[in-house]
């Protein structure tokens, strides 16, 4: 084993994990300065934290009542951007794979 090695393979998990973290941080701080104004929804946890393709507003989200699915949708007037929210966290699935120490439930 060359030691040089050893640091390098422990050091990726590392920064992954330091990002997944300063995610969550971003996600805390905009919770703590009032941008989430609704009740946390569990069907939409990417609300407000993504931002709209287009604009760069926060997403908000909502429930289509006739079929019973998660919508996110851009609250910028005019802008009309929609996902999914099953699309959306799906993307959202798959981007947490990048993070090897991430353990948590997606
Ligand atoms: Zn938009």
């Amino acid at each position: 084993m060359i030691p040089g090695q050893v640091i390098e393979g422990r050091h990726e998990p590392l920064v992954s994990k330091e990002l997944f973290l300063a995610v969550h941080n971003i996600r805390e701080e905009k919770r703590s300065q009032g941008f989430v104004h609704n009740k946390e929804n569990d069907n939409l946890p990417l609300k407000v934290f993504t931002q709209c393709d287009k604009c760069k507003q926060p997403l908000t989200g909502y429930l289509v009542k006739k079929k019973g699915l998660y919508c996110y949708k851009c609250s910028t007037k005019g802008c009309k951007v929609k996902r999914s929210a099953k699309a959306m966290h799906d993307l959202f699935r798959n981007l947490l794979k990048i993070f090897p120490n991430w353990k948590g439930r997606v």
